[in-house]
């Protein structure tokens, strides 16, 4: 919104029509072509009033130009502003020069309340932005959360759940109204969706509060939905787990989400996977963590110790002098990759169980290790 029509007559925003007028003249006449041929600076000079004349000369175009100064003055993001409900993202509109820009057809902003032809008067200097996007919005993705079992998340498979989310209300198909009344002019802005306000001498268009810029109200809320438009539906959803999925991963279920309103494409079901925790195992992506026990003979001597896996058990090695806390590795035990072929490892931490019960020959034998030189 570079250019400042008020400023350019050099009038204030609150000028009567008269002193437009007679402003736009002396400066018209300061810089006619007439007076000043071949002086390319008087040339733009004088084009750029009779812009500015053009528009605030007009009483309707004045009016839609205040309207737009006024919602770029309070900076309108994305979804912000609703130009007579047409849903029209400013940023879309005036996004700059990217690959697919192209100059707007202003056909394409006729539902914009009359404002296509400001529009034009406005953006003409060259002026890039993008096609304004049709009414249909894409609907908001939906957050869910599931919590499987440990067994699950190793196996994968389908998990079913119920998810909260929002449909068309059947009864006022998504109007707001109660059956048989319609959505009203608004009493407050009369149906043009901006109120004016006088704030220190000037005035100021802003979004109608009560309709918020809509322009329409309803009278009597649909009593199912309360006016939203929406109610919401607990819908049964099928989920495919793939095998190995590790704890707090996300799934995106593509169409899943709110509906869009307006009819556009539907959100998207993102659910975040928690997994229970396993007696068994702890586990660290595809990697498993256990302990097994051996009695001192064994940890001294080496030999096999009976470990359980995931299928079942798997006798695992123990080298002689295993000291206690010795970490061993049984390949491609742990869980699967997701994506992968290979399978994560199971380690398994060696606890060595120190006898609390001894017969008496058993302590003679002991006793005679000890006196024994080992170490
Ligand atoms: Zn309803
Ligand atoms: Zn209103």
């Amino acid at each position: 919104m570079e250019k400042d029509y008020y400023k350019i007559l050099g009038v204030p925003r609150t000028a009567a029509p008269e002193e437009i007028k007679k402003a736009y003249r002396k400066l018209a006449k300061g810089c006619h072509p007439d007076t000043h041929p071949g002086d390319p600076q008087a040339e733009e000079r004088f084009k750029e009033i009779s812009q500015a004349y053009d528009i605030l000369g007009d009483e309707k175009k004045r009016k839609q130009y205040d309207q737009m100064k006024s919602a770029f003055s309070q900076g309108f993001r994305p979804g912000g502003f609703d130009f007579g409900g047409a849903g029209v993202d400013l940023n879309d509109l005036f996004g700059g020069a990217g690959p697919k820009s192209r100059r707007v057809n202003y056909e394409d902003l006729g539902g914009m309340g009359g404002l296509g032809d400001i529009f034009s008067q406005f953006m003409d200097q060259g002026s890039h932005f993008r096609q304004a996007r049709a009414a249909p919005q894409r609907g908001r993705d939906i957050s869910s959360a599931v919590t499987i079992s440990f067994d699950q998340a190793i196996a994968g498979g389908k998990v079913r759940l119920t998810v909260q989310r929002s449909q068309v209300c059947p009864e006022c198909s998504g109007t707001g109204a109660a059956p048989g009344t319609t959505p009203e002019p608004c009493p407050q802005c009369g149906g043009s969706g901006t109120v004016t306000m006088t704030q220190g001498g000037f005035g100021i268009s802003r979004p109608c509060p009560r309709c918020y810029g809509k322009g329409m109200v309803i009278t009597q809320p649909c009593p199912r939905c309360g006016g939203r438009g929406t109610a919401p539906v607990a819908k049964k959803v099928s989920v495919k787990i793939p095998a190995g999925i590790s704890p707090g991963a996300k799934i995106r279920l593509p169409g899943q989400g709110e509906p869009g309103p307006g009819g556009g494409p539907p959100g998207d079901l993102i659910l975040r996977v928690e997994v229970g925790d396993d007696p068994r195992f702890t586990r660290k992506g595809a990697d498993l963590y256990t302990r097994v026990s051996v009695d001192m003979v064994t940890a001294s001597l080496g030999g096999k110790a009976a470990v359980r896996t995931l299928t079942g058990e798997a006798a695992l090695k123990i080298p002689p002098g295993t000291q206690p806390g010795t970490v061993l590795r049984l390949r491609r035990q742990g869980a699967p990759r997701t994506g992968a072929d290979r399978k994560g490892d199971l380690f398994v931490t060696v606890d060595v169980a120190i006898p609390r019960k001894l017969s008496a020959r058993q302590k003679e034998l002991l006793r005679q290790l000890g006196d024994q030189e080992i170490s």
